[in-house]
């Protein structure tokens, strides 16, 4: 049985979104599912002009977008959460048929984004303030959180609805405004979203969506414009840190989740089984393109053979193909990302890693799901994002020196071990520098949690208490009563 994505294709209007209406251009972006490697949708192409329209709109609905109660933006919230949950079967097949991911995945990711709807609706009512006496003066102060203004938002192709709801509900829930720029590659699962927004209630103006073939050029409009006060960007660390340097222009307030290198450690006396389920989901969510996936393994000599045995049949029995065949592993987004990861691993065989398992995997943008043992501590493949289903494996027997190892690199966003003895493990977990560490547990990502990033994986955190305060002034009046 094969599914058909061309009704949800079909039923996303291709324009861009500003001021509540549909914005058609000459100049259109390619979509393709990366399954076919055809193109399946046309989306228009924005430039600097609309840039500024879309903020023009943003400035416009500000004020009373602001002013509404929190109870009001927070039932608006709400109500999107239900349409998106209602709706969960063509948002699927629109992420499936645009990333390529597999549509348990995109099924996955449809409640995940949706929940940031429910949870920002009820934190929404929740932004409370301070009364206080001022100890020398006796003043009184007030400490409220006031909405940041006009927040441009710029999402990744990884997760095309949950990166784009991460950011939109806190920013609502605040008061906010915002333009949003999805990925290229990604952008219908975005304007979908807008448009049941608008169904929900969303005031025109409040949420418009941009989609440009030329992403450098219009954030940097956004970025340039002086009514713009937040740019929240998830993405790659390089060009995180490029739109930092130009935030530091007009001092414009950043929230940055960027890039990974998860560590999964496994200590002598985990629970193997539990350790595989776990790095079924760490590794190969996604097909590993996820910003928390696991990147290198960490695996205690003494149970070594015996994790890769069951890792490896588990790995062996994934089905990799279109997600429309209900596959386990879908490709990867384009050709270049597929290619990339392919030399990846061939470099590592090259410097004597070994392909201890792998899964079968047809001809086009696929990789073939592998687990690489007779990886050598230093090995270049444990040094940068794999963003693919490769799973290199290290041993070790000194915790001193794996910790050493574990935290040798710039990024420090998830990880993962598996402990027998639960202090143990929360003893491991303090001494890693990630922002988020799982504890025999494969997933991290919660939109109850603040999720983000120490060292170069990022500034600030979405989801949470913390996700409304990044979109959110404090300000404080002090009183002479
Ligand atoms: P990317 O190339 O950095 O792109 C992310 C977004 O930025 C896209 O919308 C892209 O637009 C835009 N962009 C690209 N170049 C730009 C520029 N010079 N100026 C302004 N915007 C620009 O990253 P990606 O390849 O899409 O996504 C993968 C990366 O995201 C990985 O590093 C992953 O770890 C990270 N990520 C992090 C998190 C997190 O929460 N920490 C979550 C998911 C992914 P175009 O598509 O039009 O180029
Ligand atoms: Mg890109």
């Amino acid at each position: 049985m094969t599914e058909d994505f061309g009704p949800a294709i079909a039923s996303v209007d291709t324009g861009l979104r500003i001021n509540g209406r549909s914005v058609t251009t000459d100049a259109t972006i390619d979509v393709h599912d990366p399954a076919s490697r055809r193109t399946v949708a046309q989306v228009a192409d924005g430039g600097p002009d609309h840039a500024r329209a879309a903020v023009d709109a943003a400035a416009a609905a500000f004020r009373a977008w602001a002013d509404t109660t929190p109870r009001e933006r927070g039932e608006v919230l709400r109500k999107t959460y239900e349409l998106m949950v209602a709706d969960t079967d063509r948002l699927a097949a629109l992420m499936s048929a645009e990333n390529g991911k597999s549509l348990a995945d995109a099924k996955a990711e449809v409640a995940y984004a949706a929940e940031f709807f429910r949870w920002f609706g009820e934190e929404a009512v929740r932004s409370d303030g301070d009364y206080s006496v001022a100890p020398a003066s006796g003043a009184r102060t007030f400490v409220t959180h006031q909405p940041v203004g006009v927040a441009a938002l710029v999402t990744p192709w990884n997760f095309p609805a949950a990166m784009a709801t991460r950011k939109i509900a806190p920013a609502l829930a605040a008061g906010c405004a915002v333009v949003l720029k999805p990925a290229s590659e990604t952008p219908l699962t975005a304007l979908a979203v807008a448009d049941l927004m608008k169904e929900a209630g969303c005031p025109d103006g409040v949420v418009n969506v941009v989609t440009s073939s030329d992403s450098g050029s219009l954030v940097s409009a956004w970025l340039e414009d002086e009514r713009v006060r937040m740019i929240s960007f998830t993405g790659s660390t390089p060009v995180g840190r490029n739109l930092l340097k130009q935030a530091a222009e007009r001092v414009v307030n950043a929230g940055m989740e960027l890039g990974g290198n998860a560590p999964f450690i496994v200590t002598a006396d985990a629970d193997l089984d539990e350790a595989v389920k776990g790095a079924m989901i760490a590794k190969f969510r996604n097909g590993g393109q996820a910003c928390t996936a696991a990147n290198r393994f960490y695996v205690h000599a003494d149970v070594a053979d015996d994790f890769v045995a069951r890792f490896g049949k588990a790995v062996e029995a994934l089905s990799v193909g279109p997600a429309a065949d209900g596959s386990d592993v879908g490709p990867m987004i384009t050709e270049k990302a597929a290619k990339g990861i392919r030399a990846i691993l061939d470099t590592a065989v090259a410097a004597g890693a070994t392909i201890a398992h792998q899964a079968g995997a047809p001809e086009g943008w696929y990789v073939a799901p592998t687990i690489l043992t007779d990886v050598a501590p230093d090995a270049e493949i444990l040094t940068g994002e794999i963003f693919g289903p490769v799973a290199p494996i290290v041993t070790w027997t000194d915790t001193e020196d794996m910790l050493r190892q574990v935290n040798d690199t710039e990024f420090g966003l998830a990880a993962y071990l598996y402990a027998g003895r639960l202090q143990d493990g929360l003893k491991l977990a303090e001494r890693i520098e990630a922002g988020m560490v799982g504890v025999n547990r494969g997933l991290v990502s919660d939109p109850s949690a603040p999720f983000g990033g120490v060292k170069q994986s990022g500034i600030g955190r979405e989801g949470a208490r913390d996700g409304i305060r990044e979109f959110q002034e404090t300000r404080y009046f002090s009183v002479d009563l």
